[in-house]
C-alpha cells in the first residue's frame, strides 16, 4: 500500500494551470527526487500536497494512506504526517527555536507536552544533529547561516517525525561543506517509515541520499522517472536534451 498517492493532479495558481495532471506514487521508506528546470511546478506540486491554499486544485486526486486529503486544510494535513521545510526559511524575532519547536510539536499532536519533557526531547534531537544547546534558546532563524536555517528546518522534521517529509531546495544557497551536513542530518532523521520527496536542482546531495526514483517535472507534468542514475544523466545531458526527447 503506498503512503501518497497522487493521481492526474491539476492545480492552478493565480487562475494559471501549472499542475497539467501529475501522476505520482510514494511507497513508504521511499526516497524520492523530484528535479526540473525553474518554474516547472515542483514547489507548486509541494504546496498543493501540504495544502497551501494558495494553490487550487482543479482535478484529479491526492491520496495520503488511502484517504483522499484534497479538501483537508494545512494544519490537518500536517497531524496526518506531512510535512513541508521552506527553500527560504523565515526570520521570526522574539519566538526562540524552542518554543517554535514544542508550539509546532502540540498543534501537530494536538497534545501539551510538558515543558520538561519537552526539553528532553528536544536535547536528544539536538545531540543526534550536533547542534549545540543555545540554539534552542534563539530567536528563530535570526542570525542564523543558510545552513544553520536548513538544521532548524531538519531539526523540525526530527522534531515531528512526519510520515512523509517534502524538502524543497534544501540545498540551495549551501557551500559543499554545508550541502554535505545538510544531506548527513536528513539520513540521520530520516527513519525506515519515513518518506522523502526531495526537490533540488542539484545532483550532488542526492549522491549522499540515493534516491530510490527521481522523477523529471517540466512544464507541470512529470516527463520522465528513473532510479538515481536518471539525475547523473540529467547532469549531463541538461533538461531540454530531455524536451527534445520528448518531442520525438
Ligand atoms: P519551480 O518550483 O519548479 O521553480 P514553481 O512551482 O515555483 O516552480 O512555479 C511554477 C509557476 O507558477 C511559475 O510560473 C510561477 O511564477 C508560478 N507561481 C508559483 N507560485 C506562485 C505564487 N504563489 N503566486 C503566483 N505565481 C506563482
Ligand atoms: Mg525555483
Ligand atoms: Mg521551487
Amino acid at each position: 500500500k503506498m503512503l501518497l498517492e497522487v493521481k492526474d493532479l491539476r492545480a492552478n495558481v493565480d487562475g494559471k494551470e501549472i499542475l497539467k495532471g501529475i501522476n505520482l506514487s510514494i511507497g513508504r521508506g521511499e526516497i524520492h527526487a523530484i528535479m526540473g528546470p525553474n518554474g516547472s511546478g515542483k514547489s507548486t506540486l509541494c504546496n498543493t500536497i501540504m495544502g497551501n491554499p494558495s494553490y487550487k486544485v482543479e482535478g484529479g486526486s491526492i491520496l495520503f494512506e488511502g484517504e483522499d486529503i484534497i479538501s483537508m486544510k494545512v494544519d490537518e494535513r500536517a497531524k496526518r504526517g506531512i510535512f513541508l521545510s521552506f527553500q527560504y526559511p523565515e526570520e521570526i524575532d522574539g519566538i526562540t527555536l524552542e518554543n517554535f519547536l514544542r508550539t509546532a510539536l502540540n498543534t501537530v499532536t494536538g497534545k501539551n507536552q510538558s515543558i520538561l519533557g519537552f526539553k528532553k526531547l528536544l536535547k536528544e534531537k539536538m545531540q543526534l544533529l550536533e547542534m549545540r544547546d543555545e540554539y534552542a534558546e534563539r530567536y528563530l532563524n535570526v542570525g542564523f547561516s543558510g545552513g544553520e536555517k536548513k538544521k532548524a528546518e531538519i531539526l523540525q522534521m526530527a522534531v515531528l517525525n512526519p510520515k512523509l517529509v517534502m524538502l524543497d531546495e534544501i540545498d540551495s544557497g549551501l557551500d559543499i561543506d554545508a550541502l554535505r551536513i545538510v544531506a548527513e542530518s536528513i539520513k540521520k532523521v530520516k527513519t525506515e517509515d519515513m518518506s522523502i520527496l526531495i526537490v533540488t536542482h542539484y545532483n550532488r546531495i542526492l549522491d549522499y541520499l540515493e534516491p530510490d526514483f527521481v522523477h523529471v517535472l517540466m512544464d507541470g507534468r512529470i516527463v520522465k522517472s528513473g532510479d538515481s542514475s536518471l539525475a547523473k544523466e540529467l547532469e549531463e545531458t541538461g533538461y531540454e536534451a530531455l524536451r527534445a526527447e520528448e518531442l520525438i
